[in-house]
């Protein structure tokens, strides 16, 4: 079996050799799905996962804006539509300096199979821009999202590639992006999501993926009999996802004591609650400020400048911030500090040498892919509002999130856990569920 995996690893290794972050997703899901593939016969010989590490199309644009000064700027734009075999691309847009090829490839493949998770007919596919928001006026975001979206309209549609946000794209920049989209086409319709509610928007998909993070942790919890309530919990980011993941921790009775951003984080050991939250939210949402902000408003807080948070003693650590911010030596941290769940709000936060560490302690760890689909499967719900021309309300919504989730941890379990031994590989449950329908999908519609 060795030999199969490493065979399939080094061809994909020749062909993107320079896209490590690719790479490790890729590898993540060839030793799980290999495997599977080979005990199931209706994949074999068929080449389906060297099918899907290959994207149907690459788009890669240039985007000329002027700034405040009256400079001309160059940034890079970028969309990756992945596969579309069980329904439109559908990933979010992420601007961040760090933003390449490999980092936008590795999304859109995990996007493939969180998007298969989820029961909803969306393909993958993600996309963004090399742009840095930090310091930007609002005209300055305006002008370039509206730069961005006067080619990306091209290779979109509502029934092609649905857009959504992610790192640096929030409801701000989804609104500029819109209002380009539908000047150019002349059409409203839902090509993108995470739009405001009074004009398409779904209620709870600003709070959705880090509600669904925490409600993946609680019925990772519940398989051992435990709760959230009294527990501490650990966040990094303080953006979309962290934010609305320390609301529902709070909500459900738990303690978060961290909060971060690039430039280090903050451990308020009183808990972050309700009123705190609030400021945060004003602060990174509306003031743009940095985390650090926080120590002077809260005294009690102590700032601890570049470094992660886990090396605070926890029970559950949530990390909601970015791609390998969580590592080994981290993760022997919070293993000797008794962490026994990791529910990852970002996208392959952990590196894979600390994943093996938590799988080998047997805690209870859920893969990005899983655990963060909540946010996608709300966009697929106001995909079919915006069909439907009609809203659900915030409790329909979240119960429909609820279920969905439910749903993801429940095939998990029906394609991770070890009989023998009772043991859940979340890792393993994810990557051939998601696996599986999308590979059914390519077989029924042959080679295209
Ligand atoms: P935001 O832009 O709202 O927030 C990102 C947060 O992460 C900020 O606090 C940011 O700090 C921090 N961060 C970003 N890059 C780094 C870095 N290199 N080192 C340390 N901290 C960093 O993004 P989201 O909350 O939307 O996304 C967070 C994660 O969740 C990403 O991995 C994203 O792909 C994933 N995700 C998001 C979904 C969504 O619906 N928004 C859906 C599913 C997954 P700073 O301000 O200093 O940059």
């Amino acid at each position: 079996m060795k030999h199969k995996i490493e065979g399939f690893l080094d061809l994909v290794r020749q062909r993107n050799s320079l896209e490590p972050e690719f790479l490790q997703a890729v590898e993540e899901v060839a030793e799980t799905v290999i495997p599977y593939i080979v005990q199931h016969d209706i994949y074999h010989g068929k080449n389906i996962l060297l099918r899907m590490v290959e994207p149907e199309r690459a788009v890669m644009f240039r985007v000329n804006w002027v700034d405040d000064s009256g400079e001309i700027q160059v940034n890079r734009g970028y969309r990756i539509q992945m596969n579309s075999a069980i329904g439109p691309y559908k990933g979010g847009l992420r601007f961040h300096p760090s933003v390449n090829m490999s980092i936008l490839k590795f999304l859109a493949f995990e996007q493939v199979f969180k998007n298969s998770l989820t029961t909803l007919p969306m393909g993958g596919g993600k996309g963004g821009s090399d742009f840095d928001p930090k310091g930007k006026s609002d005209n300055e975001i305006m002008r370039f999202c509206h730069a961005f979206m006067s080619e990306l309209f091209r290779h979109i549609g509502p029934n092609t590639d649905i857009p959504a946000g992610d790192i640096g794209v929030g409801g701000r920049e989804i609104g500029f992006l819109f209002g380009m989209y539908k000047k150019l086409k002349n059409e409203f319709t839902g090509v993108l999501t995470g739009k405001g509610v009074t004009w398409g928007g779904s209620l709870i998909r600003p709070e959705a993926t880090g509600y669904g993070t925490v409600y993946f942790a609680q019925k990772m919890l519940q398989t051992k009999g435990d709760d959230i309530k009294g527990k501490t919990v650990t966040i990094s980011g303080s953006g979309n996802v962290a934010q609305f993941a320390t609301e529902k921790v709070t909500q459900l009775g738990g303690k978060v004591i961290t909060l971060s951003d690039s430039s280090g984080y903050i451990l308020d050991k009183d808990g972050i609650d309700e009123q705190k939250l609030a400021f945060v939210m004003d602060l990174k949402n509306n003031k743009r400020g940095r985390i650090s902000a926080y120590v002077d408003a809260y005294p009690n807080a102590k700032f601890f400048p570049k470094k992660t948070p886990w090396s605070e003693p926890c029970a559950i650590a949530l990390p909601c911030a970015t791609q390998n911010e969580l590592n080994e030596n981290d993760a022997k941290i919070l293993l000797n500090n008794g962490c026994i769940c990791v529910s990852e709000g970002a996208n392959m936060p952990s590196t894979k040498e600390a994943i093996a560490l938590f799988q080998k302690a047997k805690i209870l760890f859920a893969p990005g892919k899983a655990s963060n689909a909540g946010g996608v499967a709300t966009s697929g719900l106001e995909m079919t509002q915006n069909s439907l021309r009609y809203n659900w309300t915030r409790k329909e919504v979240d119960d429909k999130l609820k279920d969905i989730m439910g749903n993801i941890h429940d095939k998990c379990i029906k394609y991770g856990k070890d009989e023998k031994t009772g043991y859940i590989d979340y890792v393993k449950g994810a990557n051939i569920a998601g696996f599986v329908k999308v590979a059914d999908a390519m077989l029924a519609q042959g080679v295209v």
